[in-house]
């Protein structure tokens, strides 16, 4: 029995058949590093722009699919795959040039769609409309990385822009029927026992299709990496994190796509926590604790009679 609604099997059941991403660099920065709203970053944000598994980003699109399905040759020689646009913020530039290297993805056999990662504050109405446009004919969705709703974390964070602004979005996308993933990070600096949560369930309330969980870990050349020299950062012990997802599951209808329910980071980059790098016992003792319990996503919100 499947305890929550992965993105497998949101695959399986839409598509009839096993889909994989491939992650590519589309040569883009962000506002957030490149001067307009900070040099910054976000304090997570790694020197690969959060997409340290991508292809090269000297390379052509095309070309990155081709080394992409390389990688997983062995395990996946035929089958369809998503584009992921992963590293910086992938609507910031021009419309022009957005659309090329869209385009380059989708005009790849084996690409069946693209998803695109972005910040809220980076749809303007030209990039809203070429997302329009794309998705009338293709399979797509767009990643929104919120990370908290906790203002004071997220000033903590340098996210670099305000809730208002991913609810507007949020809006204007489900307005297009444009399908909206919404990234979550649970064990921020300072955040609340109830932060992570409650981010989901403002996610959910503005529509989102999907979610990504991420684990607070830190990596080396981040600016977590000096908070963490400073004493600045706990790590949160794993069964903490495994309650905090799950309880958020809980409180997720069961029509929610489940995209991520732990981090990725390069284990050659990490410092901590440790545990984090073991992904496979971190997604164990998610669905070993809800077997425990007898628990399924969505069955709180059952409880209340949603
Ligand atoms: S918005 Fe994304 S790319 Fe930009 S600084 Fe934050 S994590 Fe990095």
């Amino acid at each position: 029995m499947n305890r929550f609604y992965s993105l497998n099997d949101y695959f399986k059941e839409t598509f009839g058949e096993k889909i994989y991403k491939v992650s590519l660099d589309g040569g883009f920065t962000c506002p957030n590093r490149d001067g307009t709203l900070s040099y910054k970053g976000c304090v997570f944000c790694s020197e690969r722009g959060s997409g340290d598994f991508a292809g090269k980003r000297e390379k052509p699109i095309y070309d990155q699919i081709e080394e992409q399905l390389k990688l997983i040759e062995k395990k996946f020689p035929t089958g369809k795959v998503v584009a992921y646009f992963q590293n910086f913020t992938n609507t910031y530039g021009d419309k022009e040039y957005l659309k090329k290297v869209y385009m380059e993805a989708l005009s790849h056999p084996r690409v069946m769609g693209i998803a695109i990662a972005t910040r809220p504050d980076c749809i303007d109405d030209d990039v809203l409309e070429l997302l329009d446009e794309l998705n009338k004919k293709y399979f797509l969705w767009v990643e929104l990385g919120l990370q908290t709703i906790n203002e004071q974390v997220a000033t903590f964070i340098n996210r670099q822009y305000l809730l208002e602004t991913y609810k507007e979005t949020a809006k204007r996308l489900s307005n297009k029927n444009i399908k909206f993933v919404t990234h979550i990070i649970v064990g921020l600096p300072h955040e609340k026992e109830t932060d992570p949560l409650n981010t989901a369930l403002y996610a959910q309330e503005c529509g989102t299709w999907g979610i990504k969980i991420h684990l607070l870990h830190v990596l080396k050349n981040t600016q977590l990496e000096e908070l963490y020299k400073k004493n600045e950062i706990k790590f949160q012990k794993k069964m903490e994190y495994v309650k905090k997802v799950v309880k958020i599951l809980q409180n997720m209808s069961y029509n929610i796509v489940i995209h991520r329910i732990t981090g990725d980071g390069n284990k050659k980059e990490l410092i901590g926590p440790e545990w984090s790098a073991n992904k496979r016992d971190v997604l164990n003792s998610i669905t070993k604790y809800m077997k425990e319990n007898n628990i399924v996503q969505g069955d709180e919100l059952q409880k209340m009679g949603e």
